[in-house]
């Protein structure tokens, strides 16, 4: 049985990964969070970790304070964070949400551990670096996005060099087929009503803005070594159709299922095993109709800025990746428009000071000019 370590142990993926490691039996050496000391201090007591790392730094004293009659370790900020990904264990599932999974993610695979990647913007940001230092590693990144998740099942047994085409499926959100007049005034409870699935509220108003599927995108092309052009993006609302790739004989496979994360967690979990145990099961009888459609990108911006700036490469998806975590903030707390959140992506997308070679500094550098300049545009 692999030991786990659960990085954003308190969000909606974390929970649901540790719902899957109570259900098969995984032992659980490390968990790490932002800030639920709560939450964390109760699942410290249920799996026995070694280590507990919280990021605030005041919420980890507190919760050193709290745990005292236990001989569990708490640590705080990145560098505790980080050396919750290095304690004994197989697989660190990564599900802490943002670019601070970046230092994370490399830090575990320095440690040799395989990586169940939730973390899309860890690819994002630091995609180049990531795939070359977990080649070098020989760790395997485990998708648990559940369309990449999709991919990576689609081509079990397929020979390298035989993708032609990755289908990206897309729900199309809360706001599918809205007009930019009619997205004019949304607001962030109406942003937060995802149709098909239950998430955090930054990927709830990115699938929302469609910026999910264009940070899923640039995933893509670092998971699978493609090119933007040859991921296809379909809005499929029904959330059945997970994803799936086009052979280079013609042969287009996917994967199907219930729109529910514990089967792409379990994957990752198990692979290249399968789990004995299903969540609820697909009925097609009771889907009945698959539809397909292309997107609206010409009112949902983000998902084409997406694509502009992985052509661009080098720093351009952080610093796009970096406004949008700033602005998806500044419209939770009311500050902008929903529509203000594209308008400040392309800001910091024209505004980058882009270079081809750069280093994970870089990349920190980088995402912090984007957030200033959001911060400074309103
Ligand atoms: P969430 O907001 O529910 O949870 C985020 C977790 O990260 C929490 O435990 C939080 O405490 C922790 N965290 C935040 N900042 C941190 C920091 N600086 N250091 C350590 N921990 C920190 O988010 P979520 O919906 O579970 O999403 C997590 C990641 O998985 C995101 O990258 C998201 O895009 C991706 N993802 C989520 C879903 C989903 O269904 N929720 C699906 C696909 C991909
Ligand atoms: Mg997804």
């Amino acid at each position: 049985m692999k030991e786990l370590i659960i990085l954003g142990s308190t969000g909606s993926i974390g929970t649901q990964a540790l719902e899957v490691a109570r259900r098969d039996g995984y032992k659980v050496n490390a968990l790490a969070a932002g800030s639920n000391i709560k939450l964390l201090e109760e699942q410290a007591r249920e799996f026995k970790p070694s280590l507990v790392a919280v990021f605030d730094e005041n919420a980890a004293r507190e919760l050193a304070n709290n745990l005292k009659d236990t001989d569990i370790k708490v640590l705080s900020g990145v560098e505790g964070v980080c050396e919750a990904a290095t304690v004994k264990g197989d697989i660190v599932l990564n599900a802490i949400v943002g670019i601070a999974g970046l230092k994370p993610t490399l830090a575990a695979i320095e440690a040799s551990k395989d990586i169940a990647l939730a973390n899309k913007e860890t690819l994002v940001t630091g995609g180049e670096l990531v795939m070359k230092a977990a080649s070098q590693k020989g760790v395997k990144i485990l998708p648990v996005d559940s369309e990449h998740s999709a991919i990576f099942q689609s081509i079990q047994g397929a020979p390298e060099n035989s993708i032609k085409k990755i289908l990206l499926t897309a729900s199309g959100g809360p706001f599918y087929k809205k007009t930019r007049e009619e997205l004019e005034n949304v607001t962030v409870k109406e942003a937060l009503n995802h149709p098909n699935w239950s998430m955090g509220a930054k990927i709830t108003i990115d699938s929302a803005s469609l910026m999910n599927k264009g940070l899923e995108v640039i995933e893509a092309v670092h998971l699978f070594g493609v090119k933007a052009k040859d991921i296809e993006v379909l809005v499929h609302r029904q959330s059945i159709v997970h994803s799936g790739v086009e052979l280079s004989d013609g042969a287009v496979i996917a994967q199907l299922g219930t729109p529910d994360m514990r089967l792409p967690i379990q994957y990752a979990l198990t692979y290249p095993e399968r789990s004995n145990y299903a969540f609820e099961k697909l009925n097609l009888f009771d889907i009945g109709t698959l539809t397909f459609e292309k997107p609206d990108i010409k009112t949902f911006r983000c998902l084409a800025l997406c694509i502009e700036a992985i052509n661009r490469g080098g720093l351009a998806p952080t610093a796009v990746n970096g406004a949008n975590e700033e602005a998806v903030k500044l419209f939770l707390d009311g500050k902008i428009k929903f529509l203000q959140i594209a308008d400040l992506v392309e800001k910091a997308l024209e505004e980058c000071n882009n270079k081809k070679e750069f280093t994970i500094d870089d990349i920190f550098d980088a995402d912090k000019k984007a957030r200033e300049l959001v911060r400074s545009a309103i």
